[in-house]
């Protein structure tokens, strides 16, 4: 249905509908500014964490799903959020003897807000991007160098 390639404003967005996580890779991450990338839709969820994924591979950031919000009636998402792996911060736990002996995770969390949040658009049946906060209050490691990292 060629009508609906459109977005809210008019624009064709035939190029930019990303209809599997394959579909991902036809994307040039490199040097693809925020205002670019949430010019793309996505045809499921998965497909948006697809994306926002290797969005960070090419940033040097790690990425978690987060918040979901739901119709009320029957429950279905309306929007997610997808947050830098640094969100928040990890809830203390104590400390007991496995924990003493376990090197600190290379991953701490330290209040990060870097995020995505796509919204469904329930006419078209897709979801687009209503955020992204590109601003990480933290070194950025190639994801190469963390995978090293987290091995140890
Ligand atoms: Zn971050």
């Amino acid at each position: 249905m060629d009508e609906l390639l459109v977005d809210s404003d008019g624009n064709d967005v035939k190029d930019l509908l990303l209809n599997s996580t394959r579909s991902i890779g036809r994307v040039n991450f490199v040097g693809l500014s925020v205002d670019d990338a949430k010019k793309y839709v996505f045809s499921d969820l998965d497909v948006a964490y697809a994306f926002y994924n290797a969005f960070g591979r090419v940033n040097e950031f790690s990425i978690r799903k987060f918040k979901v919000g739901r119709n009320e009636i029957d429950k279905r998402i309306l929007w997610q959020t997808f947050v830098c792996l640094r969100q928040g911060y990890r809830i203390f736990r104590g400390i007991d003897e496995t924990n003493k002996k376990r090197a600190p995770k290379s991953e701490t969390r330290c209040g990060c807000v870097a995020q995505m949040r796509v919204h469904i658009d329930v006419g078209r049946d897709w979801w687009y991007t209503t955020l992204i906060q590109n601003e990480h209050n933290h070194e950025l490691i190639p994801p190469t160098l963390s995978r090293m990292l987290r091995s140890q």
